[in-house]
């Protein structure tokens, strides 16, 4: 036969774009259209009718950047209409390449009721199934102009970002207003043919199938009546029938396909609209479920159903009660899907806490997964979290985006730093808004790397980020893929099925131990630097808050602030956003999340300094209070004593070195660079800063990754680097008999280092506070120490424990490693010596290793500070910041545990009459007290969450200051959990932690 196949493919596609799509309405009338253009601030659908309207038509230019236009549609049906299906068809204007990430529409009826969002590939509302003709319609539609940002992907600096510059001109222009015929008839079989189409064009050409659908299609396109579509829909889809109910193959593939909608809390756009954006999806997801009886739609996020039952009652009620009927699924367990590489862990913690118990308490739903398909690489702190949380599996996606190594499993047993195993599955379509294409699912069953163990996996399905989530398009190709040859088996069912079949068909799945780090993306530990110091401070004023009103409430019987610290913890929560915390948002999003960190900080400092007032009493001792776990000058970790004289020094000598600043543990060089030369431990007896470098360098890399800006450092910024070592002055400011304080200033380009490096009697600490006042772009700000240590790895802190990081480059894996994400501290080691390096903001660090002249190698630690990136924010971190360092030669991790927490938590001094008790302690510093709060359920119950922090087994007796009427395990919502019952006595109980174990303990109270 001869091969036609070129011929015959181009015919189809002709076909269908010129035939049988316009077809699907035949007919049109337009619509009267009444603009008001709006204001710059939402307006409430019950405000609509307040405003300006003006006649305009399709041509209206509208839309300033973030503006809500509000348009009226009226007609009527044209009498010769009667007996057919109408909709309503609306393009304010929409960017057809890419639904979401633009302008939408909410569509009203008169009477203020929601019917449906708009959007790119949701442009219609149904008028009625079958007309009478000559009836009246009207809708009303509220339309955001959000600015496209992304557009092409190109990353070129937009003002469009911030309303205070995103412009006076109008970005939209109304296309298409009108009522349409639409024929029931042309929209099946468009289905079938698009459905048979692209599952022809994934198979093979030696394939018998393929070439069994080619002559079908040819078939059905001689049938179609090019006059009469409509009409000879039957007759073509008869043609085609056969074809379409072959089976698939027994070994097929099976697809859990499950309706999603991924909408960003914000990124391109602010909190505020996606308010807006969760409504309008929401409204064409309840539209379906009520349609199509098989649909099921999960949605993550309590924040966005928040949102939904306090801005969009109507939708919340309908939403309720689709959850009862578990076709509306609530999943992923957390407050927002956040960033997992820098929340702190009891914040992280809190994610799943206060996740879980909004969709318990709002629809009596236990979520049993943590889905977080788009987090910018997964902390290795994750397993052992979602199995104390009562979740009992994870859904993630990101790394696939891995730009050296391919991720090698997609259904797996994911090993935490703690061992905790937890099911774990990254969909192997590689999306999170499929459209169920058949490219898609051939790509998920061929790139599934279970194959012949496995056979599932999930197929999240919908647009989007406002692009309205699934659409009937899409369950029309679910109905037909269930079980057609070629194609994998489709079934729309929830996440909760696709776990337990894949669990069942998998009993022993491979094993990956560690961090899920993302090769990509590594500059989200440290762009935006304001929003990441904002989110570092107010975890730990958190933590101080809970720790002080809880001891203030079983000492004095205080109210404890349960629902101030609600709505506080959720506002932290909330910015801990995927695109927020990393600093991948546009301008306004960073301005609203330091605003709302600085009002944060100020209502904590508030509680704080109220509780602590009140344990001190009245007097005039001047109490330390010390809300770090371990004691510190000896105060004790929670409690409050007067301060003790140290009994230390420190000595300062101006030499040809420089300044020599020495007390019984350090002798330091600062030179007339204002740089570290050398750093003598002298309990040890050895010199930390290898022979002939310096520590405490600042240097600075153009910063000009290939895409994502805000987004990615790319390996070749290491390439070009300069060194700031001239100083404009290095001079002591403090020489006093406690602490000796170094002074150092250095301007560059437009910008001013000013750093303060101070050793204190008694401390082997060297303290160094840099405050940078930065107006640089595209520049990546580092401070370094190289550090006389020989090792192939760091340790880095991450939630509840720590990880470590080789520092070579022998694999790809390793070498891919060249910026990591720590939380308080890094540290380098060799045996019997280590050096700690911690901090109070940032993340960012490198690591790197080198020979040394002498033999051995030496080992440089960077801290990242500063990036200014360009996109989206073009204004990314201009202007001060302030960051504090401290290096601890000789440390043990635990020393770095230690220093992390009591840099990030400083003591206060508050006049009062007496000290106060800690209300619960640890007698082994490994064992490290994270919370210490007041029950959530009211009952006055202690509540403490510990960890062992050192990676060993460790037992401590935990000491209390009040007599516990029972200790209990629970989980982390404070739950029963197993263990139970822990043997106590009037003073406390003792417990064994195995290594990184968490525990949270209920101490009842009489
Ligand atoms: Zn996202």
């Amino acid at each position: 036969m001869h091969d036609d196949r070129k011929l015959t493919e181009e015919r189809i596609h002709r076909m269908l774009r010129d035939r049988i799509r316009p077809a699907l309405r035949p007919e049109s009338a337009p619509l009267a259209l009444d603009t008001w253009h709006g204001t710059s601030a939402p307006v409430p659908v019950a405000n609509r009718g307040s405003g300006e309207y003006r006649g305009s038509g399709v041509g209206v230019r509208w839309g300033l950047p973030w503006n809500t236009t509000w348009f009226r549609l009226r007609g009527e049906v044209p009498a010769d209409w009667a007996g057919r299906a109408v909709e309503l068809v609306f393009d304010p204007g929409f960017d057809h390449r890419r639904p979401g990430f633009q302008c939408e529409g909410l569509v009203y009826r008169p009477d203020g009721s929601i019917v449906k969002g708009l959007n790119p590939r949701n442009e219609w509302v149904r008028v009625s199934e079958a007309v009478a003709g000559g009836e009246p319609v009207e809708f009303h539609v509220e339309a955001a102009a959000n600015p496209v940002i992304l557009g092409d992907h190109s990353f070129t600096p937009t003002e469009l970002g911030d309303p205070d510059t995103s412009g006076t001109e109008p970005l939209y222009r109304v296309e298409r207003a009108e009522l349409t015929v639409f024929d029931s008839r042309v929209e099946q079989l468009l289905h079938d043919v698009e459905v048979l189409d692209q599952l022809m064009r994934q198979l093979g050409t030696d394939e018998p199938r393929r070439w069994e659908i080619l002559r079908a299609l040819d078939r059905g396109m001689d049938a179609v009546d090019p006059r009469d579509v409509g009409g000879s829909a039957g007759r073509t889809r008869e043609l085609l029938s056969p074809v379409l109910r072959k089976p698939a193959h027994a070994s097929a593939h099976r697809v859990s396909a499950i309706g999603h909608a991924h909408i960003d809390s914000a990124w391109l756009w602010p909190f505020r609209e996606t308010v807006r954006k969760v409504a309008r999806t929401v409204s064409n997801v309840l539209g379906l479920l009520e349609e199509h009886p098989e649909f099921v739609f999960a949605m993550s996020q309590a924040q966005q159903f928040a949102w939904l039952e306090r801005h969009y009652p109507q939708l919340h009620r309908r939403v309720r009660s689709e959850v009862a009927s578990g076709r509306f699924v609530p999943v992923g367990g957390m407050w927002v899907e956040a960033d997992t590489n820098m929340p702190g862990g009891e914040a992280l913690a809190r994610q799943l806490v206060h996740g879980k118990r909004f969709f318990l308490d709002e629809f009596g739903v236990e979520t049993d997964e943590v889905w977080l398909p788009d987090s910018f690489g997964y902390s290795a702190a994750l397993p052992q979290l979602i199995a104390l949380s009562g979740s009992s599996w994870f859904l993630g996606q990101k790394v696939v985006w891995n730009q050296t190594n391919a991720f090698p499993h997609h259904t797996f047993h994911w090993e935490g730093i703690d061992g905790t195993r937890i099911l774990t599955h990254l969909p192997p379509v590689d999306v999170y808004d499929s459209e169920l294409s058949a490219a898609e699912l051939a790509h998920a069953s061929a790139n599934f790397a279970e194959k012949g163990e496995a056979g599932r996996s999930l197929v999240p399905f919908g647009w989007g980020d406002g692009g309205g989530g699934p659409t009937r398009e899409m369950l029309a190709r679910a109905e037909r893929l269930a079980d057609l040859e070629g194609s994998p088996r489709v079934t729309v069912e929830s996440p909760a099925e696709f776990a337990r079949e894949a669990r069942a068909e998998y009993a022993t799945p491979p094993v990956w131990v560690g961090e899920l780090y993302l090769e990509f993306h590594r500059g989200t530990y440290t762009s935006q630097a304001g929003t990441k110091r904002g989110n570092r401070h107010n975890e730990h004023l958190l933590r101080e808050a809970e720790l002080w009103t809880a001891t203030a409430n079983v000492y004095l019987g205080l109210p404890y602030p349960h629902e101030r610290l609600d709505r506080l913890w959720k506002a932290v929560l909330r910015n801990q956003f995927h695109d927020v915390l990393p600093g991948s948002s546009i301008a306004w999003v960073h301005h609203e999340a330091e605003r709302e960190h600085e009002l944060v900080r100020g209502e904590l400092q508030e509680i704080i300094d109220g509780a602590q007032r009140k344990l001190a009493g009245s007097g005039s001792t001047p109490l330390v209070f010390n809300g770090a776990p371990h004691e510190r000058d000896g105060i004790p970790a929670g409690g409050a004593a007067p301060a003790t004289e140290p009994d230390a020094f420190v000595e300062l000598a101006e030499t040809d070195e420089g300044f020599v600043l020495r007390n019984e543990s350090l002798r330091v060089v600062i030179d007339r660079r204002g740089t570290i030369t050398s750093l003598r431990d002298l309990a040890a007896e050895r010199e930390v800063v290898p022979a002939g470098s310096a520590g405490n360098v600042s240097r600075i890399h153009p910063d000009l990754p290939n895409r994502w800006d805000a987004w990615d450092i790319d390996a070749f910024y290491r390439n070009n680097v300069t060194e700031l070592l001239d100083a404009e002055e290095v001079a002591v400011c403090e020489d006093a008999a406690d602490r000796v304080v170094v002074r150092v200033v250095r301007s560059f380009s437009h910008s001013r280092i000013t750093q303060t490096l101070t050793l204190r009697g008694g401390a082997a600490r060297l303290e160094i506070d840099t405050e940078v006042d930065w107006h640089e772009s595209e520049t990546l700000l580092k401070l370094a120490f190289p550090l006389d240590v020989h090792t192939d790895r760091m340790a880095a802190e991450t939630q509840f424990g720590h990880l470590y990081r080789p520092i070579h480059e022998n694999t790809s894996w390793d070498a891919a490693k060249f910026e990591t994400c720590a939380h308080r501290w890094v540290h380098v080691g060799e045996a019997g010596y280590g050096v700690a390096l911690a901090n109070d903001t940032t993340y960012g660090h490198d690591v790197t290793r080198w020979a040394k002249h002498s033999g051995g190698t030496a080992t440089t630690v960077r801290a990242s500070l500063l990036r200014a990136p360009r996109f989206p924010d073009p204004e990314t971190d201009r202007g001060l910041h302030r960051f504090r360092h401290v290096l601890v030669p000789g440390a043990e991790i635990g020393d770095a545990v230690r220093e992390g927490y009591h840099l990030n938590l400083p003591s206060r001094t508050v006049r009062g009459a007496s000290s106060v008790e800690p209300l619960v302690t640890s007698d082994n510093s490994a064992v490290v007290l994270e919370a210490v709060k007041s029950a959530e359920d009211g009952s006055g119950d202690v509540v403490v969450r510990l960890y062992e922090s050192s990676g060993g087994r460790a037992t401590s007796r935990v000491t209390t200051g009040f007599a516990p009427v029972s200790v209990r395990a629970t989980d982390l919502l404070e739950r029963p959990w197993a263990g139970g019952e822990i043997e106590h006595d009037t003073t406390g109980f003792r417990l064994t932690l195995r290594p990184f174990e968490i525990r949270t303990l209920r101490l009842e109270r009489t």
